[in-house]
């Protein structure tokens, strides 16, 4: 009855692309199983979580929210889902995203929009739950699932934490194999827990991280117990300030939140430090070069060969068959970057632009590295302003990519980095604040989290 009930909740936000409640029904009945028989219980025990619909799930459609995967049902389970189901959990359905996780907002899915459950105070307008991990946003804000999965390649975890008021973490790059992950740029796609509080996502992250030999980018070391560790006493612990995110074009309220955040991590015995990452403003374009250039590549194996639809027009042959596939299976912004991505690394540009651009990316993980030694943990801004009404940027892609100005530095430089609700302005939306932390320093990114939630 709960879960129909959550089912309705959700058809109206539309945070859903399938349900599957026999697979959390299953997962209950086997932790009570487990349970009467004295064994132990794992930490995610009986807990039903949505799963993004960019994690392949064994006999379950997994779309990406892509019409050309529409159908496809992998026989395979993904590393971190798998993980996820090992510790007890199950899935209550797949949800909705940006297609192929290219999107601030979640309006590039084949599935339709995804609607937050926040409004502006005094309008009905339908709010963005950010992108690309919106359905994981939306359920986890509105209550209809406790906890989601999320993935984070340019900031999909945090933004749409942020636009929601939740908690949301992109540890470490190889903290969590990204094996049966659907790929949109492998060297910068981390999947994260989205849940309501810091501690459900330390617990999460616990379950869903650990070494996978089957990606080669895994990280082979042990993962910590995030959860026994978490502690908000921040005495003795420096915060870095980067002064370059004052930028043009953000909000008076995302600055005022910032001020308040360091106020609380003060109180929590902090030191407030300014640290400079004099980089940043060459991060999003550098981003937008080297995340299309990797789709582009991973993107071509869907040829209407291997997976879901296939356009076979009459006495066609095989190139007009990938052609007629691809044109009616992708969208307009899968489109846009596939083509961004091919002109970038094409002869004659390469070196103009993604070799640039992969410079870049160096630089700004060494402003990191720079910072790091004058503070523990750095806080930001998670986003220049608040949640948007849908519709409302949809048909201008540099206003959307400028959602991302404060997330993608952190994904560049491959560092964990969370996103916790800090106030609501003063339209009763809420915003988010952002911590930074070292590589592999998962801990000290929750803590200064706990401090502030
Ligand atoms: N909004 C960014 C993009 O569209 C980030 C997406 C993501 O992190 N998956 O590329």
């Amino acid at each position: 009855e709960a879960f129909n009930a959550a089912v309705a909740g959700a058809a109206e936000l539309n945070a859903f692309i399938v349900t599957t409640p026999d697979h959390a029904l299953s997962a209950a009945e086997r932790v009570d199983a487990d349970r009467a028989a004295g064994k132990p219980l794992g930490k995610m025990a009986g807990v039903p979580i949505g799963m993004k619909d960019l994690f392949a799930t064994k006999g379950v459609q997994t779309t990406a929210a892509s019409h050309i995967l529409e159908g496809f049902e992998p026989e395979y389970e993904s590393t971190v889902s798998q993980n996820l189901w090992n510790a007890g959990a199950g899935m209550l359905g797949k949800l909705n995203l940006d297609q192929f996780a290219m999107g601030s907002s979640n309006e590039t899915s084949y599935f339709g929009n995804v609607s937050s459950p926040w409004r502006k105070e005094g309008t009905n307008a339908a709010m963005s739950p950010g992108g690309s991990s919106g359905g994981s946003s939306a359920a986890v804000s509105a209550r209809i699932a406790p906890a989601a999965t999320g993935t984070d390649t340019g900031g999909s975890i945090r933004q749409p934490a942020a636009f929601t008021g939740i908690c949301g973490i992109k540890p470490t790059y190889g903290r969590c194999s990204r094996w049966g992950v659907v790929a949109f740029a492998s060297s910068l796609d981390q999947a994260g827990p989205m849940a309501r509080d810091v501690t459900d996502c330390a617990i999460m992250l616990e379950a869903m991280a650990g070494f996978d030999p089957k990606d080669a980018t895994s990280l082979d070391m042990p993962v910590p117990a995030w959860e026994a560790g978490l502690d908000a006493d921040l005495r003795g612990k420096k915060v870095g300030i980067p002064r370059e995110y004052r930028m043009d074009g953000t909000d008076s309220e995302i600055l005022d939140s910032w001020e308040r955040g360091k106020e609380w991590l003060r109180d929590a015995g902090a030191e407030i430090v300014d640290v400079s990452l004099p980089h940043t403003k060459y991060a999003l374009p550098a981003y937008y070069i080297v995340a299309p250039a990797e789709a582009s590549s991973n993107l071509a194996r869907y040829d209407g060969v291997r997976y879901g639809l296939r356009e076979l027009p009459d006495g066609a042959g095989l190139q007009d068959m990938y052609a007629a596939t691809r044109a009616a299976g992708f969208g307009d912004e899968v489109k846009r970057r596939i083509l961004i991505g091919t002109y970038v690394l094409s002869a004659g540009f390469y070196d103009a632009y993604y070799n640039q651009a992969q410079k870049v990316r160096a630089l700004v993980s060494r402003d990191f590295s720079e910072a790091f030694k004058q503070c523990d943990v750095i806080l930001a801004p998670t986003t220049p302003t608040a949640s948007f009404p849908l519709g409302e940027m949809s048909d201008d892609p540099l206003a959307m990519y400028l959602n991302d100005v404060f997330a993608v530095p952190a994904s560049l430089a491959g560092l964990p980095a969370m996103s916790v609700p800090a106030m609501t302005n003063k339209d009763g939306l809420p915003l988010g604040l952002q911590l930074v932390g070292k590589a592999f320093d998962e801990q000290g990114v929750l803590n200064a989290g706990l401090a502030i939630e």
